[in-house]
């Protein structure tokens, strides 16, 4: 019988344990495993760089909740990143991605990856033609997505650009992270591989680094399994297994998130210290029937453009008192941020560059009211 998400969110991969019956499955904190003789593996474990029983469990759980075949877990988001380029890409091979990309995403490409003969194309993803005609130009090898994307929120269709990457050979490439599984799903919308920052949402609590690639065929996971292996970026055991508890609470979670920036940026559009909101969840967002569609909920995530420029953005994102100002997002508290001067600093001068008078709100699961007071107080400072 197959369970529902929230059930495999909680008991895939974590099968009880069958020496003590431990109902949490112990952190194997080993890097090596004894042989019954020489080759005489336990379960087939050797060696913790190849596996280790933490980040199975993590795998298993991963591939469950996209819908693969099978998961790979490593130390960050960008090294899963870069162990996805690893496998896929040669010298001579194309990257389109969308113009507003993850800061790191773009420069891992632009910068460790194009003097490796890779070249790169930014493209508006939520322009069809655009991107047909971008990856028709000349033979490509991934179209990665984002979506919604960060930090201007842009929703773009991962089925019609899976239609679009396959007809032009392309790997399609889809970022998860802002969304989470528990929301959006790009493997059932014809995406070929799943891209996770779980330093995010998936773990939940700001406290762990850590990146996955999902995917639902046999030979890009072999491809990924030996990249995972032979360069070693992998997971640790404790890492793994603070993401593991992370995502046992990830559907309420997200769905208190959802609600919260849902008040939150019904809460701030019209103040007149703002200039635009941008979520998804707003019915005037471009990307709002769009999202309704291809996504369960609005997610957490949303951004505000003040008037009174760089000035104003920086006095708004420095005088919140519930909302922390720090990078990262996804996690149960609060967090603001400041992408032109903190995580979009890599794009500035770029065509990926954010508005300067933009200010990121990663809404945590705190009580609603304490969040739309500080966020309201924190405007009305600009005035
Ligand atoms: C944070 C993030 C990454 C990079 O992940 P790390 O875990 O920081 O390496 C990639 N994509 C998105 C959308 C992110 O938010």
């Amino acid at each position: 019988m197959t369970h529902s998400f929230e059930t495999r969110a909680i008991h895939d991969g974590q099968e009880f344990d069958p020496t003590t019956g431990a109902v949490v499955p112990p952190i194997y904190q080993t890097s090596t495993f004894v042989q019954d003789g020489i080759g005489g593996f336990r379960g087939g474990y050797e060696y913790a760089r190849s596996a280790n029983p933490t980040r199975d469990s993590l795998q298993t759980v991963l591939a469950s909740l996209e819908g693969g075949s099978a998961a790979f877990s490593f130390a960050s988001g960008l090294a899963a990143e870069d162990s996805l380029l690893r496998a896929v890409l040669s010298p001579g091979s194309r990257v389109v991605m969308g113009n507003d990309v993850y800061g790191g995403t773009h420069r891992l490409v632009n910068r460790v990856w194009k003097p490796w003969g890779i070249t790169l194309d930014t493209v508006d993803m939520t322009d069809l033609d655009q991107v047909r005609e971008a990856v028709q130009a000349s033979q490509t090898t991934l179209l990665w997505v984002e979506t919604p994307s960060n930090p201007m929120m842009k929703i773009s269709d991962i089925g019609a650009l899976a239609e679009i990457g396959h007809a032009a050979g392309a790997l399609v490439v889809v970022d998860n992270t802002f969304a989470s599984p528990y929301i959006q799903q790009p493997l059932a919308l014809g995406a070929d591989v799943v891209v996770h920052s779980t330093t995010k949402y998936l773990g939940g609590h700001s406290d762990t680094v850590g990146g996955a690639l999902v995917v639902n065929d046999d030979d890009l996971a072999e491809k990924i399994g030996f990249v995972q292996f032979g360069v070693g970026a992998v997971s640790a055991p404790m890492e793994a297994w603070l993401t593991i508890r992370g995502i046992k609470t990830l559907g309420v979670r997200v769905d208190r998130h959802s609600e919260n920036a849902q008040a939150v940026a019904e809460a701030v559009v019209g103040h007149p210290a703002v200039e635009k909101v941008y979520y998804p969840g707003l019915p005037e967002h471009p990307g709002h029937e769009l999202a309704s569609r291809q996504m369960k909920r609005f997610g957490g995530m949303l951004s505000i453009a003040v008037s009174g420029g760089a000035p104003a953005a920086k006095r708004f994102a420095e005088s919140t008192e519930v909302f922390q100002l720090a990078e990262s997002l996804g996690g149960v508290e609060s967090l603001i941020g400041y992408p032109s001067e903190m995580t979009h600093a890599s794009v500035r001068g770029t065509a990926l560059e954010v508005p300067e008078n933009l200010v990121r709100l990663s809404v945590g699961i705190e009580s609603v009211d304490d969040l739309v007071a500080d966020v309201t107080r924190a405007l009305g400072t600009l005035g």
